[in-house]
This record gives structure tokens, sequence and C-alpha cells, in this order.
């Protein structure tokens, strides 16, 4: 660990030696206080013999952003001891329940529209976007994947959820909106990288303005055919003045869209990957069914398609399906 953050830690663990001393002659008989000053005094100790921020199993650095926020801890994440696992391990189920908590209702129906999705993360938390906003008799959708994986991807898809949200309801054209959120990742204002997006205003009168930000191309279908709607743009947080422009599309009763992450079409079995032709292909089969049973069907398909082979990605399926009339 570089010099200045080995004082920083010094500074931060003395300070914390000194709150602890403080309340123990407060508490004397505080057992939990008393171990706390031993483990800050025994890291005291590791700092002035030059072994602090080592694995005391593996002798390797610990990871660095996990003792920056904790100085106390004394194994690399291999070498966790059960209470501290067990620790990690809630704050992952946590991180899972808010990020469940973010999703919109299942099966909702909704300005002239029936969706249904899936959502599935890789691990506790994925880096995929998925929403769905009921706002002034409009339906808006979102769908997209954020570059990286796990918790850090998982913070910036919490952002441009809830930045989506914001603007949309306080009444701001999409198309600004899109422009706002990407100028927001290009400033850094949200923390990360770049985003594929695809997003979109549905009405009851199947009016459907489309944007598709460097995402995969959405799969439309209709009573006679299947259509690729490819992207127009780049992943948003790229560059400032680059907006993708809208598509506009007319859809009859029964017409679908189809959305998914990468996490579908770039399944893998051992030789092969499932790709957007083999989607494209099941979809026009299946042209007319509703949106659950799509979802299932694509499921089923990526299952046959995968057989033994371990998922990589997270994975997202969304389909919307405007109703029928009468
Ligand atoms: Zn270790």
């Amino acid at each position: 660990m570089p010099m200045m953050e080995t004082e920083f830690l010094q500074a931060e663990v003395t300070d914390r030696k000194l709150r602890l001393q403080a309340a123990v002659a407060h508490a004397p008989h505080d057992e939990n206080l008393k171990s706390l000053l031993r483990e800050v005094d025994s890291a005291l100790d590791r700092i002035a013999a030059g072994t602090f921020g080592l694995c005391e199993e593996c002798h390797d650095p610990i990871e660095k952003d996990r003792l920056l926020s904790n100085p106390l801890i004394r194994y690399c994440i291999d070498h966790l001891n059960k209470a501290e696992r067990d620790a990690l391990q809630r704050d992952l189920d946590l991180a899972t329940q808010l990020q469940n908590k973010l999703l919109p209702p299942a099966n909702l129906c909704s300005c002239g529209w029936h969706t249904s999705y899936h959502y599935a993360p890789l691990g506790a938390v994925s880096g995929d976007y998925c929403d769905l906003i009921e706002h002034n008799g409009s339906l808006y959708f979102f769908l997209g994947d954020v570059s990286g994986k796990g918790i850090a991807a998982s913070l910036l898809m919490t952002q441009i959820h809830a930045l989506f949200r914001n603007l949309l309801t306080m009444g701001i054209p999409l198309r600004q909106v899109v422009a706002h959120v990407n100028r927001s990742i290009c400033e850094k204002v949200l923390t990360g990288n770049y985003v594929t997006i695809v997003c979109g205003q549905a009405t009851a009168n199947g009016d459907v303005e489309i944007y598709n930000a460097g995402h995969l191309p959405v799969i439309v279908t209709n009573r006679d055919n299947v259509q690729l709607l490819e992207s127009t743009g780049i992943p948003l947080g790229l560059f400032q003045e680059a907006n993708p422009p809208a598509a506009k599309l007319q859809l009859e009763s029964g017409d679908t869209l189809f959305l998914y992450t990468d996490g579908l079409s770039e399944a893998r079995n051992h030789e092969d990957e499932y790709g957007v032709d083999r989607l494209t292909e099941l979809m026009d089969k299946h042209r007319r069914l509703p949106p659950t049973e799509l979802v299932s069907v694509c499921l089923n398909d990526l299952a046959r398609f995968t057989g033994t082979t371990p998922r990589s990605d997270d994975l997202t399926l969304l389909a919307l399906q405007r109703m029928g009339t009468a």
C-alpha cells in the first residue's frame, strides 16, 4: 500500500482509537467496545510492523477498496472467516432486495399495452436496467445494459433508474430526458462508464417513439412479419453531443416489441453464440403469442441452446404488445 494511503489510514485508526478510549471511559464494562479497541490496537501494531494491509492467511495485499472502507480487516476476500463471509453475504442480499424493489410490476397492463419481463442478475446484483413508467397517458419503457459487471455496474444502473423516473415525471419530453441522462453520465455526475439503452414512449393508439443508443436491435413483430430496429446512436455516456434520433412506429393490436440484453444474444453453448438471428426466427414463429408466453418461449429456447454451459452475464428480456381495441 502506498505511503500516503498508509498515513491516511494510520490517522483514521488513531482517531478511532481516541474515540473508543473516550467511550470505554464512560462504559468500562462494554465488552463490544473493548474488543473494538483491541482490534484498533492490533491494526496500529501492524502499521508499525509494516504488515498492515496484508492478508494474515496468504500474505497477499488485501483489496484496497475494502481496506479503505474498513481499515480493521485482516483477511483478503478469499480468506474471510465465516462470520465475515456471512456479513458480506448479508450486504449482498440487501443489495439484491434493494435492486428488486426498483423493478416495475410484473405483467403490467397499461395505456393499451400488455407487458412482461424477465430480469435475472448473474450475481447478487445486475448492471441491466429495466423499467416501465406510466405517465400522462403514455407507457414509457426502458431496457439497458451498463458497461462492466457486478456492484459497480449496478450503482450506475440505480442512478440512471432514478434520473429517468424523476425527469419524466417532471413532464420533460423523452428526447430531452435521454439527452440529459447522456450528459450526466459524460460529466461523471453519475459514477460509472457508459450504458447501451433502448427506451421509448408508447400510446394507446399504437404510436411508438423509440430511441436505441448503441443497444442490440429491437425485434418488432406484426401480423405478417418480423423486423429488426437497429441502433440509431452510440451508447449514452460517451459523447455529450451525440444523442440518438427517434424512430417512429405505428403498431396494431397484437403487434409486439421485444427487447433484450446481450445476456440473451451472446449466451453461449460450448461451440456457438445464441445470436440475434436465432432470436428473430423464434419471434417470427411465435409472433402472435402474448408477452408472458413470449418471454417463457424465449427462456425455454435459451435453456435448450445453452444446455449445461453456465451463464456468464446478466439477462433481461422485455416484451410489449399492443392490446386489442375491442
Ligand atoms: Zn488471503
